[in-house]
């Protein structure tokens, strides 16, 4: 199925070796990104370009623009557009698929890591359904600006390689203009890759796909005697830390769909994401969820629920005798509230400064929930809080008179103190590492989001990038964007699935 049009090209700027193109024929469409009439690099991540062992300057240039548009596919590509499934905010969709991405194909970097390059914007698909396979310029920024903050703070991520406009006009709410945006990723293994398989083709494609899986993601895993249940077991340790290092940063995701999470445990699709300002747990930003389904402190809850519909598509393989196969899956499942709650406390302890040598668990949990109570009760910024501990470890007392309730923090202070009177340099440097002076602040995207796509002016976007691009380092030249939006601005904000 599909037509091949665009010219290929004969130079090498990407060295593809294509797994999924190869070994999984069935579970993909052929497909070629759609011709755009003006492309213009609007970005392009020099950084991780070096870390893929991809010539920048080439990208940047002529030919390199003309591939990152879609205009010409590259050697060696094979693009394709992945199929898969979802549940979105709990009712099952079963086909989803790429709808407006492809994926180019594979590269090794320059550790020997296997990742994709793939376009999002690139055009419709046979999985578009009625969408028109394109991406804003505003959305194509907004997952570049937030994936390297992520990936700045140490997160698991997707990440992007470059944006270019396409000089068309979309239609949404108002026309905007239209970008592809390159994104690279372990793999774009979803749960929901897996839900499609069981859905309409049986075990014997899902284990294909878990064999896949095994190969790319846990190889170890591959001589193991239950692999299909140690599959599910792995996945979930991913996802135990990953939504564990969400809420270390304040990170929502905002739309949890289980196509939108990964097999690989790299957080995926930066749509309606937000970061939290003061805390509280039941804080939601995206116009779509209404309910709070994905609010800040549902995540790990909605993580157990995702897994869940990955141990369902993966039964049959874990055992033939289905009444074992659930009692094996839902042991993993029953325990992901107990791990992904140690991976909580480990990021926790390491936001407090606590040694984790202690024994005392639930002492150090009680701590810090009094902590974060302190905070929702007096609105307090999430992301300042913790740093302003930072600073009170180091003696300088400065932002924690400023930001907290003096009587209140004076007795949780004295317990915090008692738990962990001394730290080592070492221990100082590393309590400033899980404590980011400098998250993308959401009034602050917004605003070089605005003026990148109403301005053409990319200034706002790329001082906003430099500064999320080093987040631990305070410097008093970007004290602005470590201050919270006004509250005024915080309590109607909203965020779209950007499309
Ligand atoms: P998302 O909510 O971004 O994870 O996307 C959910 C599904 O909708 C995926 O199958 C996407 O490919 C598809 N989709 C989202 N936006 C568009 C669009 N503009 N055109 C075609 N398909 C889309
Ligand atoms: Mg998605």
């Amino acid at each position: 199925m599909g037509i091949v049009t665009a010219a290929e090209t004969g130079s090498a700027i990407f060295t593809f070796d294509n797994t999924y193109a190869r070994e999984l024929e069935g579970y993909y469409v052929p497909w070629t990104p759609a011709t755009v009439p003006e492309p213009q690099l609007v970005k392009v991540n020099a950084g991780l370009a070096r870390e893929l062992g991809l010539d920048a300057g080439a990208l940047a240039a002529a030919e390199g623009i003309n591939i990152l548009a879609g205009n010409s596919v590259p050697v060696g590509a094979t693009p394709i557009a992945q199929a898969y499934a979802g549940h979105q905010f709990g009712q099952f969709s079963p086909q989803l698929g790429d709808g407006r991405a492809l994926l180019l194909g594979e590269i090794i970097d320059r550790h020997g890591q296997r990742r994709d390059i793939a376009f999002k914007g690139s055009g419709p698909t046979p999985f578009s359904r009625r969408g028109d396979g394109k991406c804003t310029l505003g959305a194509a920024l907004r997952e570049y600006l937030i994936g390297e903050a992520m990936a700045a703070l140490g997160i698991p991520t997707t990440r992007s390689l470059a944006v270019v406009s396409t000089g068309e006009t979309i239609r949404r709410d108002r026309p905007l203009p239209g970008a592809v945006l390159t994104r690279v990723a372990a793999s774009h293994l979803r749960v929901g890759t897996f839900e499609f398989f069981a859905a309409h083709q049986g075990p014997e494609a899902v284990r294909k796909l878990a064999d896949y899986a095994i190969r790319r993601h846990y190889p170890e895993l591959a001589e193991a005697d239950r692999p299909y249940l140690e599959l599910l077991k792995a996945v979930a340790d991913r996802q135990a830390e990953l939504v564990a290092r969400w809420l270390g940063v304040g990170f929502i995701h905002g739309v949890m769909n289980t196509d939108n999470m990964t097999i690989s445990g790299e957080t995926i699709d930066y749509g309606p994401c937000a970061f939290i300002e003061a805390y509280h747990p039941r804080t939601v930003f995206s116009s779509i969820d209404a309910s709070g389904r994905y609010a800040y402190g549902q995540q790990a809850a909605i993580a157990r629920w995702n897994l869940a519909r990955l141990a369902e598509s993966l039964l049959p393989l874990i055992d033939a005798d289905t009444e074992r196969a659930v009692a094996a899956a839902t042991e993993v499942l029953d325990a992901f509230p107990e791990q992904h709650g140690a991976c909580w406390l480990s990021v926790m302890r390491a936001k407090l400064g606590l040694s984790a040598d202690t024994v005392d668990a639930a002492g150090d949990r009680a701590l810090t929930d009094d902590f974060l109570t302190l905070l929702q009760h007096g609105r307090i910024d999430f992301t300042q809080a913790f740093r302003a501990l930072y600073d009170l470890a180091r003696g300088n007392t400065e932002a924690s008179s400023r930001l907290f309730p003096p009587a209140e923090f004076a007795a949780w202070r004295q317990r915090w103190q008692t738990r962990q009177p001394e730290r080592s340099e070492t221990a100082l440097a590393a309590m400033r590492g899980a404590n980011p002076c400098y998250i993308p602040r959401n009034h602050r995207v917004e605003a070089a989001l605005d003026a990148a796509v109403d301005g053409g002016d990319l200034q706002p976007f790329e001082r906003l990038l430099a500064v999320v691009e080093q987040p631990f380092d305070e410097r008093a030249a970007d004290a602005e964007f470590a201050e919270p939006a006004p509250p005024e601005v915080t309590a109607c904000y909203q965020t779209f699935c950007g499309t």
